[in-house]
């Protein structure tokens, strides 16, 4: 039977990949406001790492109340942010949407002008979204591997945790949660309905219910 690691204080971030904590690479983190991205750069911050930060506005509702979350969530690790905006596309009603972390990835492995370094996304398990697992991860690295040849990693540090375990970190490392935004639909008071809404009430919810214990 597969155990899930307990969460708390001894849960560590482990990288899907080693990182030699001597060379500080240059990471670009993507940043979609939400408490994975958020959990992702301050990962990389501690680890030293030279770290910037990447918006993708694709069109998706929730692009303008993202991205002021991500810029509240920069400002708070004194980080880069840039933002790239892709035109073009039908509009998304949220949940799954084909291609979308493939070309999150391939956006950024096309924005970082560097010799070397590595990009990291915040997917993590407990999703049923066929472009969160390692398969997805396995596949993109090959992709990557393609195109520079090795220079240019991809890191997905909580490919293995779920939301539950990323929560505990957050609150543990005094990840701002409050200024993360995740309703997939945009709207200013999110709309309780949508996975990711449903995933953060779920989390506040556990978290009350410890906090009264
Ligand atoms: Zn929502």
């Amino acid at each position: 039977m597969c155990q899930a690691r307990a969460p708390g204080r001894n849960a560590n971030i482990i990288p899907t990949m080693p990182l030699n904590p001597v060379s500080n690479p240059q990471t670009l983190v993507l940043l979609s406001g939400g408490l994975d991205s958020a959990v992702c750069l301050d990962y990389y911050i501690q680890s030293q790492h030279k770290t910037q930060a990447l918006f993708v506005d694709y069109g998706q509702p929730s692009a303008t109340l993202e991205f002021d979350a991500a810029g509240k969530l920069a400002g708070h690790f004194r980080t880069k942010l840039d933002k790239i905006k892709v035109d073009g596309f039908p509009g998304y009603a949220g949940g799954f949407i084909r291609g979308r972390n493939a070309f999150l990835l391939v956006a950024a492995l096309m924005y970082f002008d560097v010799s070397s370094g590595l990009i990291a996304i915040g997917i993590h398990s407990g999703t049923s979204y066929s472009d969160c697992g390692g398969d997805f991860v396995e596949l993109m690295r090959s992709i990557f591997a393609l195109y520079s040849g090795g220079s240019i990693a991809l890191d997905a540090p909580l490919l293995n945790w779920n939301k539950g375990e990323i929560w505990n970190h957050a609150v543990e490392r005094e990840v701002p949660i409050r200024d993360t935004y995740s309703c997939e639909l945009g709207r200013e008071q999110p709309c309780g309905d949508c996975l990711s809404c449903k995933d953060m009430e779920t989390l506040n919810a556990s978290a009350k219910f410890r906090t009264n214990a």
